[in-house]
């Protein structure tokens, strides 16, 4: 793969940079689509992903990692060899079911459209201080957390998105269905901040909402009722039981 225009703007050091990074994707449906191919285009070194489902043909109409006649294989085989092809130079993992997190990963990526793997995985990052992007659709919406490494000021996922249910900019796509471009839109947007995560570019804002009447870069603050920072009310309250 001659990756010459991205070293023209991210340089050889850049370039290396990604070569040794390994990631974790999970969920090779709409983001997945649009998130996994441009993350092999750029020469990750190694890609592991997972997804547990079947290419069925009500996906095709958003999920371009699929044509026809995958509908039946598992979306871990179909998006490997689309991947593969894509790419052959770098390394590409596909599970068909989830499996333990372990810390040999430089940035987890969840693109699943479950809410409590979300916080799962969000949750292992933030304990194991491992940066996480989060992606979420509502029907013509997208939302992207950026969980950057602990570090003071830094929220995580659980400080924005406490309990499932009670983010409605947060509900779960499956039912209510999506606008066919914005999987699109929010994956290829998660596979620039991964880019830049991975090269330690700064980056401020750490919650992208895609929406009708634009695309919003907002910094949170962590909340104070959040048990997984150290000096809130309910971390000391947690600690004391
Ligand atoms: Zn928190």
């Amino acid at each position: 793969m001659d990756y010459s225009r991205q070293i023209a703007a991210i340089g050889e050091e850049g370039q290396l940079r990604l070569a040794q990074a390994k990631v974790l994707v999970a969920g090779a449906g709409g983001l997945g689509s649009s998130l996994l191919p441009a993350l092999a285009s750029s020469g990750l070194g190694a890609i592991t992903l997972y997804d547990p489902d079947t290419v069925s043909a009500s996906n095709l109409s958003r999920q371009l990692l699929y044509r026809k006649r995958d509908i039946g294989r598992y979306k871990a085989d179909a998006a490997h060899d689309f991947l593969a092809d894509i790419n052959p130079d770098i390394s590409i993992q596909a599970f068909r079911k989830s499996f333990a997190f372990d810390g040999q990963y430089d940035l987890l990526i969840d693109a699943t459209d479950s809410l409590p793997h979300k916080q799962k995985l969000a949750l292992f990052a933030w304990e194991s201080n491992t940066p996480a992007i989060i992606g979420a659709l509502s029907p013509l919406e997208g939302n992207i957390f950026l969980q950057q490494r602990r570090a003071p000021g830094i929220p995580c996922f659980h400080c924005l998105f406490p309990e499932v249910g009670t983010t409605p900019q947060l509900r779960e796509s499956f039912r209510e269905g999506v606008l066919s471009a914005l999987p699109q839109f929010a994956g290829s947007a998660m596979a620039y901040y991964a880019i830049l995560l991975l090269l330690q570019k700064p980056v401020t804002g750490n919650l992208i909402r895609i929406t009708p009447s634009g695309t919003r870069t907002l910094r949170q603050a962590p909340s104070q009722a959040c048990p997984y920072h150290p000096g809130t009310l309910s971390h000391l309250e947690n600690a004391n039981q």
